[in-house]
């Protein structure tokens, strides 16, 4: 998440239960391949099977005109004219920067504009991730898995996006036990789905170096949440299982 979203007007009219309400139904079906065919070519630094921890579908709308937007905008950064992400490599650990879940979800349930970094104009679709931890552990997903979601820049179309509700440092995160086991949970579980290698389970801030990183338009990260260092500490945890 972005130091803007402390600015953003939460836009509370938007109804939560129109948000709810929206159930797409059209999840690739690599999205949900079994976690005994992922086991079988999951890379040594990757939990061969994890189970999935307790999820909350609270999701936001994610209409035509948005999955139109989704699709212009990964046309032009990443030459795929898409609104659809079947086959993440990657995941992103960001921070919210706000100080509970509901506003982060009014917010993404909003769409509004975003820029993308320092000086660049604002863009749709606005800013959204597949899931949220909340301090208390419990995690709300916001999009089903296989749709793309603007959370980071050059890895959009391969990466799936967490959000952990904090205001000012991953170190809170890792200090807060009910926030970072659910974190952790959700994380092997998704590796374990998709074959991710723990080494692609990264910071915002680390994103301009990911091997899977492109912009066509020359975009680059600017964004400071999860350090190298609160990564290293997650993946280590990550590997105790
Ligand atoms: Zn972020």
């Amino acid at each position: 998440m972005r130091k803007r979203h402390l600015s953003a007007p939460v836009l509370a009219v938007v109804a939560a239960a129109a948000a709810i309400a929206l159930t797409t139904g059209t999840v690739p079906s690599a999205a949900t391949a079994p976690a005994a065919a992922a086991a079988s070519v999951v890379p040594a630094s990757t939990p061969a099977a994890a189970p999935q921890p307790p999820i909350i579908k609270d999701f936001i709308p994610y209409s035509a005109a948005r999955k139109r937007q989704m699709a212009a905008y990964s046309w032009r950064h990443y030459h795929q004219r898409t609104w659809l992400m079947p086959d993440p490599k990657a995941i992103i650990l960001h921070y919210t920067v706000s100080p509970n879940y509901p506003s982060v979800h009014n917010w993404f349930s909003a769409n509004s504009p975003a820029p993308g970094n320092a000086g660049t104009r604002n863009e749709s679709p606005g800013a959204c991730v597949h899931f949220v931890v909340d301090k208390n552990g419990k995690i709300y997903q916001q999009v089903p898995l296989g749709l793309m979601c603007r959370q980071v820049i050059g890895i959009n179309n391969r990466s799936i996006g967490i959000e952990f509700v904090e205001m000012s440092s991953a170190a809170n995160i890792l200090n807060r036990p009910r926030q970072v086991q659910a974190g952790l949970a959700l994380v092997r579980w998704l590796q374990s789905q998709f074959s991710i290698a723990t080494s692609d389970v990264i910071g915002h801030s680390m994103a301009n170096q990911s091997r899977y990183f492109v912009d066509y338009q020359g975009w680059r990260n600017d964004h400071v949440d999860w350090s190298k260092s609160q990564v290293k500490m997650f993946r280590a945890r990550l590997l105790l299982g």
